[in-house]
């Protein structure tokens, strides 16, 4: 029987790996100083590595949110904890988009936080598209209650599950009895 052993993949590999990795990846010191960018981090924000090294990560900060998610977010990271989160981040070219973030916190041998790796995505158009099927269904759900037929929709049980304006006002009517239930 062959014996099975763990093979770790050499350093290089690791580092193709970040280099070549669709997200967004930083690493920082302990103060949100940039030591490394990848290219992914060039392609959503616009800067270079060699413009982003050494600058801290608010570089990217549009400065519209609010002081409070920081505070929470740098309370976890002192925990030694991950964070996550979504937050308003200007590119180089000053347009603004929405970074879905992950930073999480590099202990040292002796458990100390020793540097930071952040890792976002450009989320903008997913919250573009999840914003527009919302407000369709606002839309929908506007011109039903406003239709001046009754309309009532039931489950398998043959209960009402959703009804609009004039279906409620037909049960009132008839007294707080349910038009659509036999
Ligand atoms: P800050 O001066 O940073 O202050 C905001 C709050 O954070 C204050 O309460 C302050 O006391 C606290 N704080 C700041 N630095 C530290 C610290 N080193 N230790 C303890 N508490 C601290 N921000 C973005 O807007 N967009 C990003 O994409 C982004 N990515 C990041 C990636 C990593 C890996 C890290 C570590 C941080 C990242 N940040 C990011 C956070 C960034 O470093 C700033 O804290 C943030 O942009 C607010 O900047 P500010 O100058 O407005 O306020």
């Amino acid at each position: 029987m062959s014996e099975e052993k763990s093979v770790t993949p050499p350093l290089e590999v690791f580092h193709e790996v970040v280099e070549q990795s669709s997200v967004a990846i930083s690493i920082t010191d302990q103060n949100a100083r940039i030591l490394y960018a990848n290219p992914a981090f060039n392609r959503v924000t616009g800067y270079e590595q060699e413009e982003v090294v050494g600058q801290n990560e608010s570089i990217l900060s549009d400065k519209s949110t609010p002081p409070l998610v920081y505070k929470n977010m740098w309370q976890t990271l002192l925990e030694k904890k991950a964070w996550s989160g979504v937050l308003v981040n200007r590119r180089k070219d000053t347009s603004r988009y929405l970074a879905e973030l992950t930073i999480a916190p590099v202990l040292d041998s002796s458990g100390g936080v020793s540097h930071y790796l952040g890792m976002h995505r450009d989320v903008t158009e997913v919250h573009r598209l999840e914003q527009e099927v919302l407000n369709q269904k606002e839309m929908i759900e506007s011109l039903v209650d406003a239709a001046p037929v009754v309309i009532a929709l039931l489950n398998l049980e043959g209960e009402v599950v959703r009804s609009n304006q004039a279906y409620q006002n037909l049960s009132e009517d008839m007294e707080g009895a349910a038009p659509a239930v036999e």
